[in-house]
């Protein structure tokens, strides 16, 4: 039995496992201080209850057998992929419910979305960015390269003509640095995919917390995308679904690459080795999609980006450059005076007890960064706010 050599590339992942190791020796040392956690990726507000209304709802139907269901459709429930389709129009945003594929999640999908794709492809990634784009690239034995983000381009990096991708990721707005690509930089990406034969995968995972009207939710949004991208997202921060599990993919049927349909192959590999999302899940996720649904989720979109403002109002106070934050629930703030992520890291934890997420371990370009999550309470923003203020 030979095993596959290029999961053994990976490496160990260090940065959430040596926040932790930190944090904990930090804990040992000072038991008395109360540590203010900016470092988490995961939402804390409790989901609204008419979403739990409506998994209640949906669990009561499976105790009866004229409501029972068991196996669903495999690309996902009809009501469900129109509630998702109905989403992108609102935006005027063509997407067909017959692309929409439902799943448990946008992390899986970018993983499983490897099978559809030889090894002997370029991936060109953003720098920093979202790891699990590089990790899932490397355990399939693709060759990468990256596009840094630098202050001078906002985070938001360009491709660059005269290199050539086979695929290219983004991230928009991006985890970590809560940048977001306008419809003109897209249009860009777009070209450039076009120009190399390329395929874009588009993580909009954080499109919901857009505020400013001008800035795109969808790559389809962008002329020409439906021959050349796919779009994967997910209720997980939108709608508090972390701990839920729902996500979807848009793969148009337009998309045709080496002579095969992404759509056709796609299907087949979910049918392959997916049974569907629960149906419970599926019930909850369409009721996000409801008026009033939206409307309760909204909230806690807006009490994190309250959070977003308290802490990005901070750092300008004491006179620190940071991006994001503004359509995104991560603020990227450069460290003082040329520190490094991790020595930064130190020293907030140290001489504050604030906790960010070192830049670097997102990728090199993240080296001289630290991320600041606005997933935390009021409370604890606030607090920390007062320190940041005064750096
Ligand atoms: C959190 C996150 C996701 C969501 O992943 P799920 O598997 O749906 O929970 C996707 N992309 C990025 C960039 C994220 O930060």
């Amino acid at each position: 039995m030979k095993v596959n050599h290029h999961a053994l590339e990976l490496e160990q992942n260090y940065l959430f496992s040596e926040v932790a190791k930190r944090i904990r020796k930090y804990h040992a040392e000072y038991p008395e201080r109360e540590l203010l956690k900016l470092s988490i990726g995961d939402v804390t507000r409790p989901l609204s209850r008419i979403i739990t209304e409506e998994m209640k709802t949906a669990a009561e139907e499976m105790s009866h057998a004229e409501t029972f269901h068991g196996y669903g459709a495999e690309q996902g429930e009809p009501f469900l992929r129109e509630a998702i389709a109905a989403y992108y129009h609102k935006r005027g945003i063509a997407v067909d419910a017959e692309d929409v594929f439902v799943s448990d999640g946008a992390k899986c999908d970018l993983g499983n979305l490897c099978d559809l794709f030889d090894a002997d492809n370029t991936v060109l990634l953003p720098n920093p960015v979202y790891p699990v784009y590089y990790d899932t690239s490397i355990m399939a034995g693709r060759r990468v390269i990256f596009a840094d983000g630098t202050k001078e381009n906002g985070f938001l990096p360009m491709p660059d003509h005269s290199v050539h991708a086979d695929i290219i990721y983004l991230c928009s707005p991006n985890n970590p640095t809560g940048a977001v690509y306008s419809k003109e930089q897209l249009a860009e990406w777009v070209q450039y995919a076009q120009e190399n034969s390329a395929l874009i995968l588009f993580d909009a995972a954080y499109e919901a917390y857009i505020r400013d009207p001008e800035l795109p939710h969808s790559i389809f949004e962008i002329a020409g995308a439906a021959n050349c991208a796919i779009e994967i997202n997910s209720l997980s921060k939108t709608a508090g679904f972390t701990g839920v599990r729902c996500g979807w993919t848009v793969v148009p049927r337009t998309l045709q690459f080496d002579g095969a349909s992404l759509h056709d192959m796609w299907f087949r590999r979910m049918a392959t080795k997916y049974n569907g999302t629960s149906y419970i899940i599926q019930r909850a996720a369409a009721k996000v999609f409801t008026e009033e649904g939206l409307r309760a989720v909204q909230q806690d979109i807006d009490y994190y980006m309250e959070n977003a403002r308290i802490l990005k109002e901070a750092l300008a106070k004491a006179g620190i450059h940071s991006v994001g934050g503004e359509n995104a629930p991560y603020v990227w703030m450069q460290c003082p005076e040329n520190a490094d992520s991790w020595t930064f890291f130190d020293t907030l934890l140290y001489q504050y007890g604030i906790a960010g997420t070192p830049g670097v371990g997102f990728g090199t370009a993240g080296q001289g960064w630290l991320r600041f999550s606005s997933f935390g309470t009021r409370e604890t923003v606030t607090k920390a706010a007062a320190y940041l203020a005064a750096l």
